[in-house]
């Protein structure tokens, strides 16, 4: 009995029109309850675009969104809030998100009213309202109710944006580089408690980075996007440990510790190169100009998807006839 709260496919979201600078090109996408799905990739590579289409911040214009199995009409009115209720966002920078001039309680009190979830009088609202702190750890909840954003530490502060995604009692949640600027110390933290969250409210949480180690430590499933496309994807132990396509094998190269859980420093940079404009991308593979395995076709034919062992799959023409050389580290060695 699985769940597939949202799917989103398309060949062309907001594909092909060569004037979108944010394009995300034949993007499909299912994520599913009680799983951590990571999309990991440069900045650049379209995964926030992902994440705002997903939320209905920008206009599909292509491809579609599906929620428990229905298609997503066009958002607006009555029908959105009924989708952000279920589909909740939480962005890289909590001072950003929060406003400076209300205290937790004001958000928190506002996203519960906002979703018709204050319940009735007084003394339910708070016990709403401490219920959503002590969710995210923040005790005890009196503590931190009549704060201000800027009396609360980052990690903190990200603690708040997403108790007030709770307070709409989602069933998805995307959250965008949600620890990338936090400090290293307490990131963390605020990834075991979105695993926690995964794990008790059955949530379907889509987790966006650029760094592949804590994917492969907080997420069930990875996705690699590169160039607007996802290049490669299967369950996060066998993405991070056997790399398929040759951008996911440079981006763990490049990874500043790949066993270490989240990265104390930021991705050096990835090989030579860099990524291509998404006004026009290259033709055939959009990875060819910086691909050490390049072959002839991949100047010209953009690859399809090719299933490898257990679930893992990669966009790339090296596995096109079942994949003689798998291409990993393995494979290259021996
Ligand atoms: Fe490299 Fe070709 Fe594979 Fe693209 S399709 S990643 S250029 S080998
Ligand atoms: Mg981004």
């Amino acid at each position: 009995t699985k769940h597939f709260p949202v799917r989103r496919t398309g060949r062309d979201l907001l594909a092909g029109r060569r004037r979108t600078v944010h394009a995300v090109d034949d993007v499909s996408l299912e994520l599913r309850r009680g799983t951590v799905t990571a999309l990991v990739g440069e900045s650049g590579s379209g995964k926030s675009t992902v994440a705002r289409l997903l939320a209905q911040l920008y206009p599909l214009t292509g491809g579609e969104i599906r929620l428990d199995g229905t298609a997503v009409k066009a958002a607006r009115g009555r029908s959105f809030r009924a989708y952000v209720r279920r589909v909740q966002i939480v962005f890289q920078d909590p001072f950003a998100s929060l406003n400076p001039v209300h205290t937790v309680r004001y958000h928190l009190t506002r996203a519960l009213r906002i979703h018709g979830r204050a319940g009735s009088g007084e003394a339910e609202l708070e016990e709403r309202l401490t219920a959503l702190l002590e969710r995210v750890q923040l005790t005890p909840p009196q503590q931190y109710l009549d704060r201000f954003p800027h009396e609360l530490s980052g990690g903190q502060r990200q603690r708040v944006a997403i108790a007030r995604a709770l307070g709409a009692d989602p069933q998805v949640l995307l959250a965008d580089e949600p620890v990338s600027m936090l400090d290293v110390s307490i990131r963390l933290g605020v990834l075991n408690l979105l695993k926690d969250l995964k794990d008790r409210l059955r949530l379907a949480i889509l987790y966006i980075t650029h760094d592949i180690a804590s994917a492969r430590y907080f997420a069930d499933t990875t996705l690699v996007m590169y160039a607007g496309r996802i290049v490669e994807g299967g369950d996060s132990e066998t993405v991070t440990q056997h790399p398929a396509h040759p951008y996911t094998q440079l981006l763990i190269a490049s990874a500043p510790d790949p066993d270490r859980v989240v990265a104390e420093s930021e991705q050096k940079e990835t090989g030579s190169g860099e990524p291509p404009s998404l006004i026009a991308p290259p033709a055939g593979c959009r990875f060819h100009p910086r691909c050490p395995k390049a072959l002839e076709r991949c100047r010209t034919e953009p690859p399809p998807r090719f299933d490898l062992e257990g679930g893992q799959w990669a966009a790339c023409w090296l596995y096109a006839d079942g994949g003689a050389d798998r291409a990993t580290g393995r494979g290259d060695d021996g």
